[in-house]
């Protein structure tokens, strides 16, 4: 996941770059530069902003999903809960069940 500064797009250079994440170690390579702080796991786990490391507050989440989906608050939070605050998922699943909400 990524905080709302870095999905709005640092600048941000294309070429490879290695790193380890801050948190367990791993190598990370990404195509761009600089290399992200910490890797996809540990940033889903600890709600860091894999590109710099930041600590990420669930609302900005749930107001995320919100302006995404145009859905309240409510039911935001029902499913970003349901999938541990994983936003893609979230979206996805809102997207097939469009229906039922
Ligand atoms: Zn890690
Ligand atoms: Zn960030």
């Amino acid at each position: 996941m990524k905080c709302d500064k870095c999905l709005k797009g640092n600048i941000v250079l294309h070429g490879f770059s290695h790193g380890k994440c801050i948190i367990c170690k791993y190598d990370i390579t990404t195509v761009h530069t600089p290399c992200d702080k910490v890797c996809k796991k540990c940033s889903n786990e600890n709600f860091l902003c894999e590109e710099c490391g930041v600590e990420i507050e669930k609302i900005e989440l749930i107001n995320r999903l919100r302006k995404s989906t145009g859905l309240c608050t409510t039911k935001c939070t029902f499913v970003l809960e349901k999938t541990n605050y994983d936003f893609e998922k979230s979206f996805n699943y809102l997207k097939e069940n469009s229906n039922k909400f």
